[in-house]
């Protein structure tokens, strides 16, 4: 089962970005994701798996969402 992503989340993932921030916002979705950075703002693009893999926690409407 994949995991449920929306665009608007924001994901916590288990590797820091290089700038120290462990927290994204989702900003595309579909067979690739866009999600930006919190700490300097860089948008990258991720594959599913890729995606899938890293997330620690998933933050929707105020709740958490624990991988
Ligand atoms: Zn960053």
């Amino acid at each position: 089962m994949p995991i449920d992503l929306q665009l608007g989340d924001i994901i916590e993932t288990r590797k820091q970005h290089p700038c120290g921030s462990s927290k994204f916002l989702i900003t595309r979705t579909g067979m690739d994701f866009r999600m930006r950075c919190y700490g300097c703002q860089k948008e990258i693009w991720i594959t599913r798996p890729n995606l899938e893999k890293r997330i620690k926690t998933i933050t929707r409407d105020g709740e958490d969402y624990k991988f």
